[in-house]
C-alpha cells in the first residue's frame, strides 16, 4: 500500500462516517499565541472543544502537519521525527468513547488489516483525583486485541494544557508494542483548583502518526525506508556518494539529514525564514546542522539537491510547495552563504584556544555566540588531536534550554530562540516585559520568604508566565495572615528602594561564597562558570542566585507585587502564586 493509498483510505473511513475534511493548518499557528509551532493535530480545533462553533461541523478528519522541537534529540530512531503528520478524527460534542474505539479499531484491523495478535492498547487506571476510566475499559474488552492495560495518569490522562481547561482520560494503541495511535475523551473541566467537573458538550481528539502507521503498512523497519523517505535517502546517497545501510553510526547520520531536510521545506513552506528567534531558529538550527554534514560529506549543494527532490515528491500532496519551490530553496542557499561565512569567523575563535582541548564553557560559548554546532567544534579539534567537553557543553546546553522552557509558556517564547541564542527584545512586547517582572519578581519573594519564615525556605518549584508567578518551597505550615502581609510588603520595599538587577558570571565556588541560592546539584560540578543574578549593591546584595535569567535590569520595574494565594502543593510544601505590575 502505497502512503497516498494510505492518506485516501483514512480519509474515506472517517467520511463514510460522517467527517468532513479539514484541510491541515499552517504549522506555523496562526491565532495561537501560546505556541509556537503546531505539534498535533487537535491544535487548530483547541476552540471547538471550548465550545465555539466548527465551521466543518461536529465530526472532522484531518492530517495535520506537525513540528516537534521537544522531540529533535530523538530523531534518527525508528519512530520520532521532527516533523510529520498526524492522522485524526475529532467529535465536537458528538459521538464518545464507545463510537472513537470502536473505529480506532475498524479502521487498524479491517480497512488497512493489522494483525490482531500485533495490536494492544491502554486506558486511564484511575488514581487519588479520577476515576478509572471503566468506559472505556468496556469497550476495549469488546474488541480481540492482544492485551489491554491500565496504566497511570502520565500516559493515559490529557490536559489541561496551562492551569484550567478540558482534559480527560485516554486511550492508546500499540502495534508491535509501539505507541501509534492516542485517543483522547475530553470530559471534565479542570478549573485553576484543580477541580474536575464534568464537561457539558464532550469531545473526542485523536491522532495517529502517519509515519508509523506507513512503517508498519509497508513492513518496514522506520519511516525513512517507507515512500514517505526512500527518495529522501537516496538522494543523499548519490549527493554524497555514499551508501545507507553500511554503517549503524553514518546511517544515524543520513536518517537525521533526512529528517531535517524534509523538516526544512515544510517549514520555510509555511513562511518560516531562518532567524535567532522563535521558529527562526528552530529552522536555522536545523539548516545549519544538514549544511554542515552536506560540507563534510563533500557536497554543498546536497541540500539544495535533496530538497528539491521533496517538494516535487510531496507537491502531490501538498501543491503549494511547487508554487514555492524557488522561494524554498533561496532560503535554503542564502542559509548556505549566511552559515559558510559564520564558519569562518567560529573557526577564527577556535584557533585563538592554543592548542589546548576545548572546555563545555568554550564550546557552548563559541556555539551561542557565532552559531557553530558542535558536531564542527568537533570535528575541528579531532583534526587537532585535541578534545572536547562535550559532556559539559550538554549540561550549558541544557541549563539555557531548560532555562528557555521554564519561562517559554507565555510570551517569552517568541523572544528566544533558545539555547543561548538571544534575540532582540521588541520594547513594545507588554507580555514579555511582564514575564521579566514575574521571574525577577520570584527572586525577591523567595528571599523575603526567607528573612520573614527563615532559612530553612528552599525552593521546590517555579514556574513564571505574563500572567503570574508561582513559587513552591519547603515548609510545613500554612502562612498566617500576618505572615503574608509581610512577606508582600518587603518584596514592595524592594521594587520601591529600585535596585539594580546584575548577571555574573563566576566559579561555581565563587556562587557558594557569594552565597547564592540555587541548586547546587551535578549538573552545576564541572562547569567553570555559572551564572548568578544579584539584586541589590554587589557588596551587600539583598538577593543572590543562580539563574540563567532573563531579569528586568532594575526592581522598580516591577512596580508592585501582590500574593493571589497561598496553599499546599504537596506534604510539607507550599505554593505562592503572585501577580506584579
Ligand atoms: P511517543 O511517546 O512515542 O513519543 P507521544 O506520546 O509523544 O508518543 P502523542 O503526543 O500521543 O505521542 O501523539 C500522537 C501520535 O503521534 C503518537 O501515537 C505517534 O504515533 C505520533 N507521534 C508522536 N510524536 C511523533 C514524532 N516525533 N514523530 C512521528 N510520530 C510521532
Ligand atoms: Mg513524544
Amino acid at each position: 500500500m502505497t502512503s497516498k493509498e494510505i492518506r485516501q483510505k483514512f480519509i474515506q473511513f472517517f467520511e463514510k462516517k460522517g467527517h468532513v475534511l479539514a484541510p491541515s493548518s499552517s504549522l506555523v499557528p496562526r491565532d495561537d499565541p501560546s505556541v509556537l509551532l503546531t505539534t498535533a493535530g487537535m491544535q487548530p480545533f483547541k476552540k471547538h472543544f471550548m465550545g465555539e462553533a466548527s465551521p466543518y461541523g461536529n465530526r472532522v478528519v484531518s492530517i495535520q502537519k506537525c513540528f516537534r522541537t521537544s522531540d529533535i534529540d530523538e530523531v534518527g530512531d525508528d519512530t520520532h521525527q521532527t516533523f510529520f503528520e498526524m492522522l485524526g478524527n475529532f467529535s465536537f460534542g458528538d459521538y464518545f468513547k464507545e463510537a472513537a474505539i470502536a473505529w480506532a479499531y475498524g479502521f487498524l484491523t479491517e480497512t488497512v488489516g493489522i494483525d490482531k495478535d500485533r495490536l494492544s492498547a491502554t486506558y486511564f487506571a484511575g488514581d487519588d483525583k479520577t476515576l478509572e476510566d471503566i468506559e472505556s475499559l468496556k469497550e476495549l474488552e469488546k474488541l480481540d486485541l492482544k492485551e489491554v492495560r491500565s496504566s497511570g495518569r502520565e500516559d493515559n490522562f490529557w490536559g489541561p494544557t496551562g492551569d484550567e481547561g478540558p482534559c480527560g482520560p485516554t486511550v492508546e494503541f500499540y502495534v508491535d508494542g509501539v505507541e501509534i495511535w492516542n485517543l483522547v475523551f475530553n470530559e471534565y473541566y479542570c478549573d485553576k483548583k484543580g477541580e474536575l467537573k464534568p464537561l457539558e458538550s464532550r469531545g473526542v481528539d485523536t491522532g495517529m502518526g502517519f509515519e508509523r502507521l506507513v512503517t508498519i503498512l509497508q513492513n518496514k523497519k522506520n519511516a525513512y525506508e517507507t515512500d514517505l523517505f526512500d527518495f529522501v535517502i537516496k538522494g543523499i546517497e548519490e549527493a554524497a556518494g555514499i551508501a545507507y545501510g553500511a554503517n549503524e553510526e553514518s546511517d544515524r547520520v543520513v536518517r537525521q539529514m533526512a529528517d531535517h531536510l524534509r523538516a526544512i521545506v515544510f517549514l520555510i513552506g509555511d513562511g518560516v525564514v531562518p532567524s535567532n528567534k522563535e521558529v527562526g531558529y528552530v529552522l536555522r538550527r536545523l539548516l545549519r546542522r544538514v549544511i554542515n554534514q552536506s560540507l563534510n560529506l563533500g557536497n554543498k549543494s546536497l541540500p539544495l539537491d535533496v530538497g528539491e527532490k521533496t517538494i516535487i515528491h510531496y507537491g502531490e500532496v501538498y501543491p503549494a510547495l511547487l508554487d514555492k519551490k524557488d522561494d524554498i530553496l533561496a532560503v535554503i542557499s542564502g542559509e548556505r552563504d549566511v552559515f559558510e561565512k559564520t564558519l569562518a569567523k567560529g573557526l577564527l575563535e577556535l584557533e585563538k584556544s592554543d592548542g589546548k582541548d576545548i572546555s563545555g564553557w568554550d564550546a557552548f560559548d563559541i556555539f551561542s555566540t557565532y552559531g557553530l554546532p558542535l558536531e564542527v567544534i568537533r570535528d575541528w579539534a579531532e583534526k587537532r588531536g585535541l578534545k572536547v567537553d562535550v559532556a559539559g557543553f550538554e549540561r550549558e546546553f541544557e541549563k539555557a534550554f531548560i532555562e528557555h522552557q521554564e519561562l517559554s509558556r507565555a510570551g517569552v517564547e517568541k523572544k528566544f530562540g533558545g539555547h543561548g541564542l538571544t534575540g532582540e527584545i521588541d520594547e513594545g512586547d507588554k507580555e514579555y516585559l511582564a514575564t521579566l517582572r514575574n521571574h525577577t519578581a520570584t527572586h525577591l519573594l523567595q528571599q523575603a520568604l526567607r528573612d520573614v519564615l527563615g532559612t530553612h525556605i528552599e525552593q521546590k518549584g517555579s514556574d513564571v508566565n505574563a500572567e503570574r508567578l508561582r513559587f513552591d518551597f519547603v515548609h510545613s505550615q500554612k502562612l498566617t495572615d500576618d505572615e503574608k502581609d509581610k512577606i508582600e510588603k518587603m518584596v514592595n520595599e524592594k521594587i520601591a528602594e529600585a535596585l539594580p538587577v546584575v548577571m555574573r558570571e563566576v566559579s561555581l565556588d565563587q556562587a557558594r561564597t557569594r552565597g547564592a541560592l540555587g541548586v547546587f546539584d551535578e549538573q552545576y560540578k564541572n562547569l567553570k562558570k555559572v551564572k548568578i543574578y544579584i539584586i541589590g549593591s554587589e557588596e551587600n546584595p539583598y538577593s543572590t542566585e543562580l539563574c540563567g535569567g532573563p531579569h528586568v535590569q532594575n526592581t522598580a520595574e516591577i512596580k508592585s507585587f501582590k500574593i493571589i494565594k497561598e496553599e499546599s502543593s504537596s506534604a510539607g510544601i507550599r505554593r505562592i502564586k503572585a501577580a506584579t505590575g
